[in-house]
């Protein structure tokens, strides 16, 4: 069976939030839109975002690490979100594994929301359903589209070429062989989940200091980078 899904690059994605934006351009205008805002320009502006990008960082300074990860729904083979739902609103397809939400049929009960693991569900409280990523369904099977747009939405803006769209069951695809050649691996894999999105690991990489950087005359010189390197 196919099994549509993104692969995200970690060691390239650069947290500038083009994916996102471009997501929520999209999908406040396309078929399965409008996503609703709240208080946009207020003092809690909230809204509905199919995509996310998280940024975290690791280490003690100046030894720190800073990496960006986006999430939006994971198209999961074995999806908790589907059983759940008491109407039957939210569905996989069986012809690419993409996970829907009927609109017509939500209830917005929210189980969905709650079984989900990786919190990509997202309640419109304008349409009070759930919505979520849609693989961009109606970017990818649109046939009044160059065929070179026929991809999601955020995989098109990427700038740093991070994210790849395609069936990952199939051998020929970019995405099977990049997950293959790359390890990309699945969110919490232990979850009994078995993700469609997966994600390229970074890679360890060391930033060489030039010594004449940290020279007490040069104007860049850190104290604290002196004391790091130096022992000082
Ligand atoms: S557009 Fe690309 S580089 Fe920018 S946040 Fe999204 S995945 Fe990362
Ligand atoms: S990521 Fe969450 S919403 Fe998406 S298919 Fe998996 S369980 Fe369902
Ligand atoms: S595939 Fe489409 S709906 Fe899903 S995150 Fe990307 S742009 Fe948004």
């Amino acid at each position: 069976m196919a099994q549509f899904a993104l692969v995200i690059d970690l060691n390239t994605c650069v947290g500038c939030h083009a994916c996102a934006t471009n997501c929520k351009e999209w999908n406040t205008q396309a078929a399965f839109g409008p996503l609703s805002d709240f208080d946009p320009y207020g003092r809690e502006p909230q809204g509905v975002w199919y995509n996310r990008i998280m940024t975290y960082e690791m280490g003690e300074f100046p030894n720190t690490q800073v990496f960006h990860l986006p999430k939006s729904c994971l198209h999961c083979q074995d999806s908790p979100c589907v059983p759940v739902c008491p109407t039957g609103a939210s569905y996989k397809r069986e012809q690419d594994g993409i996970v829907l939400v009927n609109y017509d049929d939500c209830i917005g009960c929210k189980l969905c929301s709650w079984s989900c693991p990786y919190g990509c569900r997202e309640f419109d409280e304008a349409d009070k359903v759930m919505k979520k990523c849609t693989l961009c369904i109606d970017r990818i099977y649109d046939e009044s589209l160059p065929p070179e747009h026929r991809k999601p939405a955020c995989v098109l803006t990427c700038p740093a070429k991070a994210r790849f769209f395609g069936d990952i069951e199939d051998p020929n695809s970019e995405v099977y062989n990049v997950i293959k050649e790359r390890n990309g691996f699945v969110l919490f894999s232990d979850a009994g989940t078995n993700p469609g999105n997966h994600y390229l690991p970074r890679t360890e990489t060391k930033v060489h200091v030039d010594e004449h950087l940290l020279k007490h005359d040069n104007p860049l010189f850190l104290e604290v980078l002196r004391r790091h390197h130096v022992g000082g």
